[in-house]
């Protein structure tokens, strides 16, 4: 459920419009190959990681048809800093395959054939959509879910019912405010230890005094 006010969420936009103009993935990225890939590996695992994997990666292997041919354990070895590496390694190699032959190795960039690719889940194929096309879509990860929680904008207790929230709530920008939700997280209000003397947003906080118990 939605719990603040209209007004309130204006201002919240407001700020983190402000605040966040023109940010986009901190993945390093050069098409809709290198971006979708990258997203893939990025699911718990730091940007920072997979910014250090993807280069060797995308050299050996620079487009669909490339790693539709891969060799697993090649692939493995490419990406093995990366959690959960086996099942990601399985999961691009089988999406190549897919986007070769069911979509002459273009990538879909459309929603419903997005999610039906091997790890691409919701999430993962919102965030393309948003970062690839600027598209009015929320992406809900644990930056996300943290910081809007800590806003008291919901009490949504699942991911999806999260989404479904922001969306009501703030219907139009909901790319930028993604990309600035996720940054906010990321750099201000972390997981422990938020920098709240950094926070423009503090007096929409709920959970400012207890944090540290959380
Ligand atoms: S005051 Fe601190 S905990 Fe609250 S939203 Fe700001 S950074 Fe996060």
């Amino acid at each position: 459920m939605v719990l603040r006010k209209p007004e309130e969420l204006e201002e919240i936009k407001r700020r983190f419009l402000e605040h966040y103009k023109g940010s986009q993935t901190e993945l390093n990225y050069k098409n809709d190959y290198e971006l979708l890939i990258a997203i893939i590996l990025s699911a718990q695992c730091t940007d920072k990681r997979v910014n250090i994997i993807t280069p060797a990666l995308f050299k050996k292997y620079p487009d669909i048809k490339s790693l539709a041919c891969a060799n697993l354990d090649d692939v493995k070895e490419l990406i093995k800093s990366c959690s959960f590496f086996n099942n990601k390694a399985k999961n691009i190699i089988e999406m190549a395959k897919i986007v070769r032959d069911k979509f002459n190795c273009k990538i879909p960039h459309d929603h419903k054939e997005l999610i039906k690719l091997p790890g691409v889940g919701n999430k993962t194929a919102n965030v393309f959509l948003i970062e690839l096309n600027g598209e009015n879509r929320m992406a809900v990860d644990t930056h996300v879910f943290r910081v809007v929680h800590r806003l008291g904008i919901t009490d949504a207790k699942t991911v999806e019912q999260t989404e479904k929230d922001l969306i009501e709530a703030f219907k139009t920008d909901l790319n930028e405010l993604h990309q600035g939700f996720v940054l906010f997280g990321r750099y201000i209000c972390t997981a422990k230890n938020p920098k709240c003397d950094k926070c423009f947003v503090p007096d929409f906080c709920v959970t400012k005094e207890s944090f540290k118990a959380r």
